[in-house]
């Protein structure tokens, strides 16, 4: 059995209390590793780490953290198979995929922050002959870093790559449930080099580690991605303690399909954006509307494709829809479907659990689902699943589909399908959400700002913006 260790002043040890937790691979349903059941005394540890090293790395030049965050980069690119495996196994989410997405993604997020902070500039003002005045861009100190299971790696260092290059030290807790790749990523951090404890992390709950994180009076800002009720605990401790915040929350964005689309590259990325992942990324269009001239033709379509999907061992290539993230997960997504059927849906597909057989018999498994028949305001259309289930229903305006698509608590993202400029423009304009993808979905400039609205977050993360966060803005004024 393989024991996960925590990573703390450069080295990887056993939590204090040498306690630890069962690590399932949900495709198996059996233990396959145990990770640190870390408390408050190890976060002392990691916080006591980062703050020393804090001293050196927040003024290293950046050429050097550059140096340190590309050989990050190219480590985990070297590292790609391995860590893909890790990743499907921990999580669940097909090999192919990890190997396409989550690992060069990781990867990404180091090469883009690690040249990124090369071109990161702040401004001045003159105020002609009286004065002028500059702007310092100083890392704010020790940073906490918090981040979900469905997009393990590539989530995490989304938040560590921007944070070590703008100068902060980082504690950084990943989800409980995905903790495999965040240990190979310590090991990575050791063979590149990093000096002791810019980089911590502590595994371990979040009502104990993170916890511990956000409440500690020394760590000035928090970074968190997961879910809407968390990050509003988060927020209520942290907010009185007047710690700088970045919240990425929970979705439920809706996929507006109008008549006019590309049909056939709408269905196929449909596809991907209902299902992908297990329909386990904040970003999925789980809410579907389509214009009603179209409605049968997509519903037949659509039904026929979902049924060729393959549900299976995560780790073969035909697979395509891998197992649930967890046992307590797949029940939660079940009860929404019963929901979904109490309050009126009719099962178009799918709706049950999968039992595979032989290795994978005890794994997590749902048939990828779809559900029509149901009010935009009913409790499924409302509440984030987080699974591989989508509603169905249709529309025959703009006005009555932009009050359907915001009605929501949500805001994160929203899809567009149509072919129609103007249209495009309007409804981009007018949906409430932080991101708006206008026949495509999932692409990536990492330059541009990524969060949503509402309750899907507060802040930006991406391009600058996340440099921005790290940093503290200080205003210099010289007298002339
Ligand atoms: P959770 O909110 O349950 O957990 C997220 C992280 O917070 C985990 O590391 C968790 O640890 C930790 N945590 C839990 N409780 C606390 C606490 N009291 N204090 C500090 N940290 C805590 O989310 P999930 O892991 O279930 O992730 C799914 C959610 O994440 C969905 O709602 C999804 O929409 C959202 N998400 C949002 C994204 C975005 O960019 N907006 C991107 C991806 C996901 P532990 O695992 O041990 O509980």
């Amino acid at each position: 059995m393989q024991y996960i260790k925590n990573y703390i002043n450069g080295e990887l040890v056993e939590p204090t209390l040498k306690t630890y937790l069962d690590n399932y691979n949900p495709a198996t349903g059996e233990i396959y590793s145990l990770i640190p059941d870390s408390n408050e005394q190890d976060v002392e540890l990691a916080y006591q780490s980062a703050k020393n090293a804090f001293k050196e790395w927040s003024i290293t030049p950046k050429e050097k953290r550059s140096i340190y965050l590309l050989k990050i980069a190219s480590l985990i690119e070297k590292n790609l198979d391995k860590l893909a495996l890790a990743e499907s196994i921990d999580n669940g989410k097909p090999l192919k995929l990890a190997k396409m997405v989550d690992i060069p993604r990781a990867a990404a997020n180091f090469h883009f922050y690690g040249t990124g902070i090369l071109h990161y500039a702040s401004q001045a003002h003159s105020m002609e002959e009286t004065a002028i005045n500059y702007t310092l861009r100083q890392p704010v100190g020790v940073a906490g870093c918090i981040s979900p299971w469905n997009l393990p790696l590539y989530l995490f260092t989304w938040k560590i790559a921007p944070a070590l290059a703008a100068g902060c030290t980082v504690i950084a807790k990943p989800s409980e449930i995905t903790p495999m790749t965040a240990f190979l990523l310590s090991e990575i951090c050791i063979e590149a080099g990093l000096p002791a404890g810019v980089l911590n992390i502590v595994h371990g709950l979040g009502a104990k580690v993170g916890n511990a994180i956000v409440s500690h009076k020394n760590i000035p800002l928090i970074s968190f991605t997961g879910g809407t009720a968390t990050g509003k605990h988060i927020a209520s401790i942290a907010a009185p303690m007047f710690k700088k915040l970045s919240l990425e929350l929970g979705g439920k964005n809706a996929n507006i399909i109008f008549a006019d689309c590309n049909y056939d590259k709408m269905l196929a990325t449909t596809i991907q954006s209902s299902f992908a992942n297990q329909g386990q990324i904040c970003l999925c269009g789980s809410r579907i509307f389509i214009e009603r001239k179209i409605y049968e033709k997509f519903k037949t379509d659509f039904v026929a494709k979902t049924k060729e999907l393959t549900v299976g061992n995560p780790l073969d290539e035909k697979t395509k829809i891998g197992a649930i993230v967890s046992q307590q997960h797949q029940q939660k997504i079940l009860s929404y479907i019963e929901l979904a059927k109490t309050e009126g849906g009719k099962i178009l597909c799918g709706g049950t659990q999968i039992n595979l057989t032989d290795q994978n018999k005890n794994g997590y498994y749902i048939a990828p689902t779809i559900i029509e028949g149901l009010s935009y305001d009913c409790r499924t259309n409302q509440e984030e699943i987080f699974g591989p289930v989508v509603t169905i229903s249709p529309f025959d305006t703009e006005e009555e589909v932009l009050t359907m698509a915001n009605s929501t608590q949500y805001g994160l993202a929203s899809i567009l399908w149509t072919e129609n400029l103007t249209r495009s423009h309007q409804m981009a304009n007018n949906l409430h959400a932080g991101i708006v993808w206008v026949n495509c979905w999932l692409l990536r400039d990492l330059r541009t700002p990524f969060g949503g609205v509402k309750a899907s977050g507060v802040g930006r993360e991406g391009g600058f913006e996340a440099l921005d966060f790290f940093t503290e803005p200080k205003n210099v004024c010289i007298k002339m």
